[in-house]
């Protein structure tokens, strides 16, 4: 490299820092999902950092303490909500003292606020183990909750930036014309496989399966966070050889040899179907990481019939 091209290279940084702080807000997502959608929304107004790897499971996230300094900066949040970071977020935002993202301020975005929940439950026992105590908290893969989100987060960026409002609904505007777009292609997708059965390792396909017409019959957890046991696996396998299920869908996270194991008992093809964007190569952004899943799951369930 030249001298010259190492000095500009050098400006270019400077400047880049430079606008970092001369204007653009600081938005920490919890997963890399939010943090795609919120730059969608942000554009160049904007800086994200999500806190969870595309590979890390959303509820239980390894805490790094680099991550209360990172949320002590910021100057909005974007969280899932529905309870799906209680077991590692709240300790952190104690830790991180700033008012900006405490819960009711304008920098504290709640993706799951205006999203109607799936299966909250009527009465609820902790000490059973299931994690999904406020409704299922697995909402992103439905293109129309995301559409909600996105709003939640143009309508909180206003409020915290409010000299780039104009900017964040133009990017909402065109973030849903993209999404319905991709909504129209995706549905074509699955189509041909309206009413097939699936089985998941976790109860996280539940908005997916509502909106495209999907069947998902049982879980390899006997509750959401438990681990799979034998016997519930024995009941499991016999479920799926009654109603001839030929997929079971994973997550990078969740135990693949467990989904395999059952899939060798009842001749079903284990799906890798990552839910966040960068899990899977070449899926950066949300629309990325749906298209892949879709794509996957069509391709999947056709084989399979
Ligand atoms: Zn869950």
């Amino acid at each position: 490299m030249t001298f010259l091209k190492a000095s500009l290279l050098g400006l270019a940084a400077i400047g880049a820092s430079a606008a970092a702080a001369s204007g653009q807000i600081r938005v920490v997502a919890t997963t890399p999902d939010l943090a795609s959608v919120a730059r969608e929304i942000g554009g160049d107004r904007i800086s994200v950092t999500a806190l969870a790897k595309p590979t890390e499971d959303p509820h239980f996230v390894d805490a790094k303490p680099s991550f209360v300094v990172t949320l002590n900066r910021a100057d909005a949040l974007v969280e899932g909500g529905a309870e799906l970071e209680l077991g590692w977020l709240p300790p952190l935002l104690e830790n991180s003292r700033n008012g900006k993202i405490a819960a009711g301020a304008p920098g504290r975005v709640v993706a799951s606020e205006g999203i109607r929940l799936l299966e909250i439950p009527t009465s609820f026992d902790r000490s059973k183990g299931d994690i999904h105590s406020l409704g299922n908290p697995h909402f992103m893969i439905d293109p129309a909750a995301v559409k909600i989100v996105a709003r939640n987060i143009a309508t909180h960026f206003a409020q915290v930036d409010p000299k780039s409002a104009a900017v964040y609904n133009a990017n909402l505007a065109k973030f849903n014309t993209t999404l319905d777009a991709k909504l129209a292609d995706w549905q074509r997708q699955l189509a041909p496989y309206r009413g097939a059965k699936i089985v998941t390792y976790h109860r996280d396909f539940v908005y997916l399966a509502q909106r495209f017409g999907l069947n998902t019959i049982d879980e390899l957890e006997p509750k959401p966070g438990i681990a799979p046991s034998p016997a519930h696996l024995a009941q499991v396998i016999g479920k799926m050889k009654a109603n001839n299920v030929k997929v079971i869908l994973v997550q990078p996270f969740q135990n693949r040899k467990t989904a395999e194991t059952v899939a060798r008992q009842t001749g079903a093809a284990v799906l890798d179907a990552p839910q966040q964007p960068g899990a899977a190569k070449g899926t950066d952004s949300y629309f990325g990481m749906m298209d892949n899943l879709i794509g996957s799951l069509a391709r999947g369930l056709g084989a399979a019939k």
